[in-house]
C-alpha cells in the first residue's frame, strides 16, 4: 500500500483564504479589524523566523499585526506590563508570547497572564479547562490543525481507535481532548508506555508527537491507519540539513492509508489555525457570527 499523502500546504492556503474572506466581510459590514500581537524575548533564531512568518501571514489576510521585540533579559515585570496593556487594547484580540521564554522568566506566570479571551494559543489555564470539560474555549493550533486534517479526509471521526505519542500541554494532551471530543476511543502514549509499537499497532489516528526524529517506523503502524506526524526536527544528512518528522516517512507510507509529510503537513496548518483563531477571537469579543468550519 501507498499512502495517500495528507497535504497541509495546500489545506493550509485554503483555511487562509477562508479567512482573508471572513475578514474582507468583518471589515465590510463591521469595520472591524482583527488583530494579532506577537511579543517574541530574546534572539533565539527559529522563534525569529516563526514570528515574522507569523507577522507575514497575518498582514496577508488582511489583519493588523502588532510585533513586540524585547531583549532576552526582559523582567518579569516589563514582560506583565506589556501583556496587561495588550488585554486592555481594543485593537489587539490575540496575543501569541512565542514560547520558549529565557529561563529567567516563569512561562506558566506570563501565560496566565494573558486575558484567556484573547489566548489565541489555547495554553491559559482557563482555555485548557474549557476544553478539558467540552466547553467552547481557544484551541492550541498544532492539534486544531491535526483535527481538521483529519476531518477533512475521513469525515466523521466518530469510533475510530487514536493512539495519541506524547502527552506535552501544548500538543499531546489537547490533541487527545480534541479526538475524544470528536468520539474517538483514545489512547495516550508516552515515554513510560509499555510495548509502545504493539499499542501504535492498534490505531485508526495514529498521531506522533514525541519530538525524536524518524522514532515512529512502519511496523508501529496499522495497515491503512491515517498517520499525523506533528515532529519538526532539524537533523543533518548526508552532509546536508534537513527537516525529518518524528515519524519515518517512507516505512509508514508503505503501510498507512494516509500520512502526512514533513515539511508540508501539520506546520502549516499551525500558523494558519493562529489566524483562524485570531479571527473567531474578534468575532466572540464583538458578539459577532464565528467563521464555519475554523474551530473545534
Ligand atoms: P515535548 O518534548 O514537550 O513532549 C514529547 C513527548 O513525547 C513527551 O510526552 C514524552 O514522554 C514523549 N516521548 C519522548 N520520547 C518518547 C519515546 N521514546 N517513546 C514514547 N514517547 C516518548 O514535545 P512537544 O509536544 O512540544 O513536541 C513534539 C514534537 O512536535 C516535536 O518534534 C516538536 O518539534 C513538534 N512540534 C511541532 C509543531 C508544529 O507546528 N508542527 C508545534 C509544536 C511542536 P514523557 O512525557 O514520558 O517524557
Amino acid at each position: 500500500m501507498t499512502a495517500k499523502v495528507i497535504d497541509g500546504k495546500a489545506f493550509a492556503a485554503k483555511v487562509r483564504g477562508q479567512v482573508a474572506d471572513h475578514v474582507a466581510r468583518l471589515k465590510a459590514e463591521s469595520g472591524l479589524t482583527p488583530g494579532l500581537a506577537v511579543v517574541l524575548v530574546g534572539e533565539d533564531p527559529a522563534s525569529q523566523v516563526y514570528v515574522s512568518s507569523k507577522g507575514k501571514m497575518t498582514v496577508e489576510v488582511g489583519m493588523n499585526s502588532f510585533e513586540h521585540k524585547l531583549p532576552a533579559d526582559t523582567s518579569e515585570t516589563d514582560l506583565l506590563a506589556l501583556i496587561k496593556s495588550l488585554n486592555a487594547d481594543a485593537k489587539v484580540h490575540g496575543i501569541l508570547v512565542q514560547l520558549p521564554l529565557p529561563s529567567h522568566l516563569n512561562s506558566d506566570l506570563v501565560i496566565n497572564s494573558i486575558d484567556p479571551a484573547k489566548d489565541v494559543d489555547g495554553f491559559h489555564i482557563s482555555n485548557v479547562g474549557l476544553l478539558g470539560t467540552g466547553q467552547k474555549s481557544m484551541v492550541p493550533c498544532t492539534p486544531l490543525g491535526c483535527l481538521m486534517m483529519l476531518r477533512d479526509h475521513h469525515g466523521s471521526l466518530a469510533g475510530m481507535n487514536a493512539v495519541v505519542v506524547g502527552r506535552s500541554n501544548i500538543v499531546g494532551k489537547p490533541m487527545a481532548q480534541l479526538l475524544l471530543g470528536d468520539s474517538c476511543t483514545v489512547t495516550i502514549a508516552h515515554s513510560k508506555t509499555k510495548d509502545l509499537p504493539a499499542v501504535c499497532r492498534q490505531a485508526d489516528i495514529l498521531v506522533a508527537a514525541v519530538g525524536r526524529p524518524e522514532m515512529i517506523t512502519g511496523d508501529y503502524v496499522k495497515p491503512g491507519a491515517t498517520v499525523i506526524d506533528v515532529g519538526i526536527n532539524r537533523i543533518e544528512r548526508d552532509g546536508k540539513a534537513r527537516l525529518v518528522g518524528d515519524a519515518h516517512y517512507e516505512s509508514c507510507a508503505a503501510v498507512a492509508g494516509a500520512i502526512t509529510p514533513v515539511p508540508g503537513g501539520v506546520g502549516p496548518m499551525t500558523i494558519a489555525c493562529l489566524l483562524a483563531n485570531t479571527l473567531t477571537a474578534a468575532c466572540r469579543a464583538h458578539g459577532l457570527a464565528e467563521p464555519k468550519g475554523l474551530t473545534a
